[in-house]
């Protein structure tokens, strides 16, 4: 897979020359951790992605999964994938040794991830939902509840679910109907129904685990009154057999447009009054500790847009430069040219190097985040943390909307890249962009998570968190203009900053007088500008690095500093050629997307409200 779907190198640079991981190894934390370790793993990562997960992607979307005699099954071929997946550790390998985990730094999962999402990420939604509902369980839950189910499900014995969604309550999950009964011992009586539930039933486990949230009688409406229950498929004896059917029917699974292989299911919850659940953590203290499943499950949807755009950036990339069409540009009178292949065309170029450009930036800013929650684990000081954490709660909804939203454009243009074979299910991309769509739409749709980014994050700590993110630009901005090769470039990065803090500040004005309705509506469209200047930010700062080992190289090697000799390098040195591919993602960026930054704020900022004043009727009938 190296080359067509993951770029292994360019996640090393990531981890090594840009993040500096190996930090993270000198805290006992991490001090099993070196960098041969995380070779090893990143490569057994790319054997289980290529090897066991690929195979299954095409098989898995053409079979499906299926429901008949009130039985879901996942496609066959899933079967022995889990199994090798579970074996070798995977579903936990984040997770403290103490309960069965590697105790894997975040940063580094988060390229393990990147190869299993790229590979099939609907195979991957069983152990990705198995892995957080255990996580709730271990943090949430009683002694007797982990015993019960976490180690089985962080051993993939037994699957996880994440059981919210309602069919009158998806957004707003204060609506929800689903309640639960006191019962004399303790227990609750769960009735309810929960909709597009992933993973809510299948044939992979015998047994499976739903975090489900539910109201207790009597307890308040809204968010504020819902608490969070365990609810198994099958009830467990205490010996830790398996018991009973819980009362909970499978009542049909979703026809979709991709991730055909992930079973999404309508879970009836004690249609006979029978099922029966026990409560995770507080009493009406759901909302807050689903949300420690829906923050890490919404980095890991970003993942999953990453995933699909990598994936599909590497076919387009191999298909180009194997299709041969058409003469090239300067032979276009020449009637006995030869055609060549499609890499050597002005707009296939441009294409693939605004695919590469954001693939790598969003990258860089997952892995960004991702090394932002190590250090916050491992933070000596209350300061160093909470500033660690502030990264974490602003830029965490943008990875979700901003790679996930990227990730089908991204896709959509590889299709392109392949013109009418593209939209052909005998090639791989259409599959991927069915796929991607997905993560648009759950885990809060992406409208949902730009209101998290305006309405809540961009005031936190007094402004504070987002105002240290711009401090972070602005700190590359002064070393990059040091540099020769990248000054001219970092202008552009340098205004695009300076246009959204002028913008987030209008927007706290706003707040105070206009009120928050332009803010509101035009949440969207910021978070899109913030994920742009984040992946620019991201790009110029690997560019300087690039840059740095480039002179180095070139210095070794006694290159004469012309243009012509770097590249006569770079076509024998791979090295060479992949540096100067990172300061041609940057300089790309620089210029054909920072400079549209400052546009957008402009537009923003003039305050327009039609959509909210012009009429409903206006819309049409
Ligand atoms: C394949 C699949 C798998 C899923 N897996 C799970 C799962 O495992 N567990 C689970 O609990 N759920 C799951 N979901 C449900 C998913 O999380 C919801 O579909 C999603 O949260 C949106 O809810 P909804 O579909 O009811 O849309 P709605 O809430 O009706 O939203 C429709 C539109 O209105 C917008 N909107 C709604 N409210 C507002 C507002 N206040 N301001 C601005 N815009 C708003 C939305 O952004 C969207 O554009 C899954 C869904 C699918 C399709």
């Amino acid at each position: 897979m190296g080359n067509s779907l993951v770029s292994v190198r360019d996640q090393k640079f990531l981890l090594y020359e840009q993040l500096g991981v190996e930090k993270l190894f000198a805290y006992e934390k991490y001090g099993d951790y070196s960098r041969d370790v995380v070779d090893m793993m990143l490569g057994e990562a790319e054997k289980m992605a290529v090897d066991v997960i690929l195979p299954t992607y095409d098989v898995g979307d053409k079979e499906g999964c299926t429901f008949k005699d009130g039985k879901v099954s996942v496609p066959a071929c899933f079967h022995d994938a889990y199994k090798k997946f579970c074996e070798a550790g995977w579903i936990c390998a984040i997770k403290d040794p103490e309960v069965g985990g590697q105790g894997m730094p975040m940063s580094v999962w988060m390229s393990c991830a990147e190869c299993f999402n790229a590979a099939n990420f609907a195979f991957m939604m069983y152990p990705g939902l198995t892995a957080g509902a255990a996580g709730l369980i271990e943090k949430y839950g009683t002694e007797e509840q982990k015993n019960k189910y976490m180690y089985r499900m962080y051993t993939g014995e037994w699957g996880g679910t994440m059981c919210l969604t309602e069919p009158g309550s998806g957004s707003d999950l204060g609506a929800i109907r689903t309640t639960a009964k006191r019962l004399p011992d303790g227990t609750f009586s769960i009735t309810g129904t929960k909709s597009f539930i992933s993973s809510g039933d299948h044939d992979l486990t015998p047994n499976n685990i739903h975090p489900v949230l539910a109201r207790i009688e009597g307890d308040p409406p809204g968010t504020g009154g819902i608490s969070i229950f365990i609810v198994p498929k099958y009830r467990v004896n205490d010996d830790g057999s398996l018991g009973e059917l819980n009362d909970v029917i499978t009542g049909n699974i979703e026809h979709k447009m991709g991730i055909k292989g992930s079973a999404t299911a309508t879970l009836n919850f004690g249609e006979d009054g029978n099922c029966i659940g026990e409560l995770l953590g507080e009493e009406r203290k759901g909302m807050k500790i689903m949300f420690q499943m829906m923050n890490e499950a919404r980095l890991e949807v970003g993942m999953q847009g990453l995933g699909h755009a990598t994936a599909a950036y590497g076919h387009a990339l191999q298909y180009a430069k194997e299709r041969v069409q058409s003469k090239p540009i300067w032979e276009f009178t020449n009637p006995n040219a030869a055609s060549v292949p499609i890499i050597q065309h002005p707009d296939v170029r441009r294409m693939l190097l605004w695919m590469k450009a954001y693939v790598e930036g969003m990258r860089a800013l997952n892995g960004f985040v991702a090394y932002c929650i190590d250090m916050e684990g491992i933070a000596e000081t209350k300061e160093e943390k909470k500033r660690w954490e502030g990264f974490v709660e602003v830029l965490t909804p943008v990875c979700k909307a901003f790679c996930s939203d990227m990730g089908v454009e991204i896709c959509s243009l590889a299709i392109d890249v392949y013109g009418g074979y593209g939209y052909i299910s005998e090639y791989p991309v259409e599959q991927y962009m069915r796929d991607c769509k997905i993560a648009c739409l759950y885990e809060g749709t992406n409208g949902i998570q730009a209101l998290d980014l305006v309405g809540r994050k961009l005031a936190q700590n007094k402004g504070a968190n987002v105002k240290a993110f711009f401090g972070e630009i602005a700190g590359t901005v002064g070393k990059i203009k040091k540099i020769e090769e990248l000054k001219a470039y970092v202008v552009h990065l340098e205004e695009a900053y300076g246009a959204v803090a002028g913008l987030t500040e209008q927007f706290g004005k706003w707040a105070k007088s206009a009120g928050l309705i332009i803010p509101i509506l035009n949440a969207r469209p910021y978070l899109m500008i913030l994920g742009d200047l984040a992946v620019g930010w991201q790009l110029m700062q690997a560019a300087g690095i690039a840059c740095e080992k480039l002179d180095a190289i070139y210095a070794e090697a006694g290159a004469d500093g012309s243009k012509a000799g770097q590249r006569a390098l770079a076509r024998e040195n791979s090295e060479v050629a992949f540096y100067q591919g990172k300061i041609a993602s940057a300089k790309y960026f620089a210029t054909n997307i920072l400079p549209t930054i400052s546009g957008r704020c402009k537009a923003i900022g003039l305050g327009d409200k039609v959509p909210i004043e012009m009429l409903e009727e206006s819309f049409g009938s």
